[in-house]
């Protein structure tokens, strides 16, 4: 069997990439950082407006389960969501889907890390005017005065995300095309 084979047998269970798909997904990403980096509070406009959707269900559905529960509702309903995705594009076998799922939970940590990096500050407004989540949170766990470090973590993980994501498409690209020149 020659190497070409084998690695054509591996990873055949994926759909392929076209070059353009590659570069759409590429390219939002980027448009998603740098407006990000851009922005005075990190604010990625329509992205970031879907997540505050999704984190404003949160709290009340999961506060029909619990009321201790309900300030962890608005995170875990705006992880759920591009978690799904992921599944979802997973289950298909399509890489470009799987990989904007990818980049969407990367997005979207950061949106969570620049809410935690606040927990002492409290600067950034608040819908609704209820209390900060991530102040509650983190007084719970007792690690109020590590707010900016573990969003700092937090941060990097994003970013690893996104950035592995991105490699793993390219690299998907690139296989399949040496495999296609065989
Ligand atoms: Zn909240």
């Amino acid at each position: 069997m020659r190497l070409g084979e084998s690695v054509i047998d591996d990873e055949d269970a994926w759909k392929s990439v076209s070059g353009t798909a590659f570069g759409g997904v590429l390219l939002a990403t980027l448009v998603i950082l740098i407006i990000h980096g851009a922005s005075r509070d990190g604010w990625v406009p329509i992205l970031d407006s879907a997540n505050l959707a999704l984190h404003e269900a949160g709290h009340p559905l999961v506060g029909i389960f619990s009321d201790r529960l309900m300030v962890y509702g608005g995170t875990l309903f705006q992880l759920i969501f591009p978690i799904t995705v992921v599944f979802h594009f997973s289950r298909q076998r399509e890489p470009a889907g799987f990989v904007i799922g990818l980049v969407w939970l990367g997005e979207n940590l950061l949106n969570i890390a620049r809410y935690m990096a606040d927990a002492r500050a409290q600067e950034l407004p608040l819908v609704g005017g209820g209390e900060h989540d991530w102040t509650e949170i983190f007084m719970r766990w007792g690690v109020l005065a590590k707010d900016v470090k573990i969003a700092g973590l937090t941060r990097w993980l994003a970013y690893v995300l996104m950035l592995g994501a991105l490699v793993w498409l390219w690299r998907r690209y690139k296989t399949q095309k040496n495999a296609e020149m065989i």
